[in-house]
């Protein structure tokens, strides 16, 4: 049975993502959608967030609507920038890699994981989430070119290299993402 879902990003890279990973639904943009919002993510938590988004675009568009909430967590930082790792530097992923390795100049534990909680909206109110993670540690310089936000400083555990070295496939294998859509999956 083919799933249609709305996706509830605008991050081309996540919907990219969640496209291949969950490659028998047909997951459409927000846009196709014809949801042009921009949800604020008040949440405390990835799971708090996902479900704001997930709700607002079940809501406005009519349709099972998929969201997903993830971010960086740094152990020498307490967690930082967890939730807030797309807003961490007030500028873009290449101001946020910046920052991340000035807070990070001299510190010899690199410890971090990615987070990801995904949530499935449906218009009768049904509700499904799941979570998923991936651990590994911070580079002290980038290594690759490919994916987005943090991937070329994180090295990852499972790879032995750095998400930005990573193929899609090989990321998404093993991505807090792709454990958290699968997971997710398994649930329906
Ligand atoms: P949000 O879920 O839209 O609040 O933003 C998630 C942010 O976390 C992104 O903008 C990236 O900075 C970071 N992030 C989440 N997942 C990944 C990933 O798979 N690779 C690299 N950065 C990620």
């Amino acid at each position: 049975m083919e799933k249609t879902v709305v996706a509830a990003t605008g991050n081309a890279h996540k919907l990219t993502e969640i496209r291949a990973i969950l490659c028998e639904w047909n997951v459409i943009s927000a846009k196709e959608a014809g949801f042009f919002g921009d949800v604020e993510e008040t949440g405390e938590t990835f799971v708090e967030n996902a479900l704001l988004k997930a709700r607002a675009v079940c809501a406005s568009t009519g349709i099972p609507a998929l969201a997903d909430d993830s971010g960086l967590c740094v152990d020498a930082l307490g967690g930082a920038p967890g939730v807030y790792s797309a807003r961490y530097s007030g500028g873009g992923d290449a101001e946020n890699r910046k920052l991340l390795l000035k807070n990070l100049a001299g510190e010899e534990n690199r410890r971090a994981y990615f987070a990801s909680a995904v949530a499935l909206v449906f218009p009768s109110g049904e509700t499904f989430v799941a979570e998923g993670r991936t651990y590994g540690h911070i580079l002290d310089a980038e290594q690759g070119e490919r994916g987005f936000g943090y991937d070329s400083l994180f090295y990852s555990d499972d790879l032995k290299k750095s998400f930005g070295e990573a193929t899609e496939a090989e990321k998404n294998a093993v991505s807090h993402r792709g454990r958290a859509l699968r997971e997710l999956e398994a649930k329906l």
